[in-house]
């Protein structure tokens, strides 16, 4: 596994070159502390977290996993202590509400840790990561003693939490699940049912653990409409707050899987376990949704951290590897052989890796912004544009980074060759921890309906245009710009294609609805590829800005450029390839008889 270093100068050019934290903050409600040196001793501080602690329990988690007992899971040596650090160290709280224990930074500054965190060690940032969910929830829709009893806990990292929505017959589709809550008298539910694939359910690392929990009332509706969400604590907090007695919630067993080894994925079995209604009786969904694209930003994380830590140990492998001679003619003739790093096809999959690792972090970082401004901007016309914007943005990155994060873990496996197939350098590993990504938090092909369906179609195109008009502003600023020529056309042409095969679906599936479903990947994958070479051709235009002015980077900067250029001309084709398959409509993939796919 290579040794993880946090690309501090790339997090400091999109934060502060590319997106101007500086007047980002000080434009929000109540971010005076994070002033720039603040923000850069943070990030310095957990760059040094991530490096020297978790980064080191990535392949031990990996090769040792969880364990079950009848007393609990037991999570991998290592870590344990390093979750005990990261709580004295303050990091559970830093983007939490004060009132209840929080530091109140913008929640831009805590997903640059995240990046950091994930990156170091994705299986052993679950942990703290499932916590947020369970945060968000019980600031949104708790009850001022839930608060008290439950969030404090959490915003500490004393106790820790989960989201238990899935069951064995859906996870997609939680309109069918079964999982019941039965009133008490005392004014708390009985829940009653059986959670598959719970992450971090039950694990050694904290006091207690917090289960955000969707079941149905009786004779609730059928279906979303019938759907409640409870808190159901691991241990009864008692009457001091701390945990007490053992609740009737319990860890049937962990499941075997792919990759994230070190973190526990559990059979989560309630047989009348005490729990608490959150926010009103079957409105659990629509409660879950006004967080749910801050915790699929957390997701869309994932991408970025396989795509930089496939990158990172792809890039040091190919200076160091010799293989054959440079095509062009020796480039290390003292040496038995070149390093690999001299040919056209590792360096096609070393700029794959770093155009997707980087525009990753824009896109993140950018729809991170938002998230800023929707819980603390000035105004409620900016809370709403922010709001709008993160729902357009987030199903982008969520599916479209992890599917590009798992494309760039895989070249880390390509360009080590034989030795990235083996354990040894944590290649395969990557590759592994990847994969899921494209799973949880709705699946590649349930965002690709969520963007088009949801957020384009049935906001006739609004939220899309609200993109475009940013696309459109910027291309319009630099049409004069010889230098950005190269970026700005192919920029406008796909800026106003976006919205004619936008318009072609809608007219398409006014005939027939399964036109939108045929359409939605290709046209997920083409508003990845269009939003990357908005975010690619603005890092070039800061870059290109800077060594006009003269700097003492230039060769920091003409990477940007250099990248850009790659980009453009060697992965946004991939956008022709996904317009000749949306415009094939649904013809070919309905035509089938279902009893003729065996054939
Ligand atoms: C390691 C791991 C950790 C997890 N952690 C958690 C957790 O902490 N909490 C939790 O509640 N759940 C968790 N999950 C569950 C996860 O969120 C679900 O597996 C996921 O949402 C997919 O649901 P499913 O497995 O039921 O697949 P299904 O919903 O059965 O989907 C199967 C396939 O059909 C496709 N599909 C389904 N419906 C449609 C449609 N209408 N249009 C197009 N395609 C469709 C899907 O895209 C997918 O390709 C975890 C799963 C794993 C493996």
């Amino acid at each position: 596994m290579p040794d993880y270093k946090a690309p501090l100068r790339d997090i400091k050019f999109v934060m502060s070159e590319l997106l101007d934290s500086e007047q980002h903050y000080a434009s929000l409600e109540g971010a005076e502390d994070a002033t720039p040196d603040m923000v850069d001793a943070i990030i310095g501080e957990g760059a040094k977290f991530c490096e020297q602690v978790l980064s080191p329990l990535n392949q031990v988690g990996d090769q040792e996993g969880c364990t079950w007992s009848e007393d609990g899971v037991k999570t991998p040596t290592g870590f344990k202590e390093a979750y005990q650090q990261y709580v004295e160290g303050g990091w559970p709280s830093m983007a939490a509400d004060v009132e209840y224990g929080g530091q109140g930074l913008p929640n831009s500054v805590n997903l640059v840790m995240s990046e950091m965190v994930g990156t170091a060690n994705w299986a052993w940032g679950m942990y703290p990561g499932l916590s947020h969910g369970a945060i968000n929830t019980l600031e949104s829709h708790g009850t001022e003693e839930q608060k008290q009893t439950y969030l404090t806990k959490l915003i500490s990292g004393e106790w820790t939490g989960t989201m238990c929505l899935t069951e064995a017959h859906c996870g997609s589709d939680l309109g069918t699940l079964r999982s019941k809550a039965e009133p008490n008298s005392d004014g708390s539910y009985s829940i009653t049912g059986t959670k598959i694939f719970i992450s971090a359910g039950d694990h050694d690392m904290a006091e207690n653990i917090v289960h955000i929990v969707l079941a149905r009332l009786p004779d609730a509706p059928k279906g979303t409409k019938g759907i409640s969400l409870f808190i159901v604590p691991k241990y009864l907090p008692g009457e001091d707050g701390s945990a007490g007695e053992k609740n009737a919630v319990s860890c049937g067993s962990i499941e075997h899987k792919m990759g994230i080894h070190g973190n526990a994925t559990c059979v989560m079995n309630f047989d009348g376990a005490k729990g608490w209604l959150i926010g009103p009786e079957n409105k659990g969904l629509n409660c879950m949704f006004t967080f749910m694209n801050v915790a699929r930003l957390g997701t869309a994380i994932q991408g970025l951290s396989h795509a930089e830590l496939g990158f990172q140990g792809s890039l040091d492998y190919a200076r160091e590897r010799l293989a054959m001679r440079a095509l062009s003619g020796p480039k290390n003739p003292e040496g038995s052989a070149d390093p690999i790093i001299v040919h056209p096809d590792v360096r096609r999959m070393l700029l794959t890796q770093k155009s997707i690792a980087e525009g990753a972090r824009a896109l993140i970082y950018m729809a991170a912004q938002q998230s800023d401004i929707l819980h603390q901007g000035k105004t409620e016309e900016e809370r709403q544009a922010a709001d709008d914007m993160m729902g357009f943005l987030t199903p982008i990155a969520k599916a479209f980074l992890t599917e590009m994060g798992h494309e760039s873990a895989n070249l880390g496996v390509q360009v080590f060759g034989g030795h990235g197939y083996i354990s040894e350098w944590g290649m395969e590993q990557n590759v592994r921890d990847a994969r899921i990504g494209m799973i949880y938090e709705g699946t590649t092909g349930i965002q690709a309906l969520d963007l088009l369906g949801r957020k384009v179609l049935m906001t006739q195109g609004e939220s899309l245009k609200g993109f475009t008009k940013l696309v459109h502003v910027f291309c319009k600023e630099n049409a004069d710009n010889e230098q950005m020529k190269e970026f700005i056309e192919p920029l406008q042409a796909l800026n106003k294609e976006w919205g004619e095969i936008t318009m072609t679906i809608g007219k398409n599936a006014m005939k027939n609805r399964d036109e939108v479903g045929a359409a939605s990947f290709d046209y997920l994958m083409y508003s990845g590829y269009a939003v990357f070479a908005y975010l690619w051709a603005r890092m070039a235009k800061v870059a290109l800005d800077k060594m006009a002015e003269g700097t003492e980077e230039e060769a920091f900067y003409n990477a940007k450029v250099e990248t850009a250029r790659f980009y453009f001309k060697r992965l946004l084709p991939r956008s022709r390839g996904h317009v000749a398959m949306l415009e094939a409509g649904a013809d070919s993939l309905m035509a089938l008889p279902e009893d003729q796919f065996a054939f």
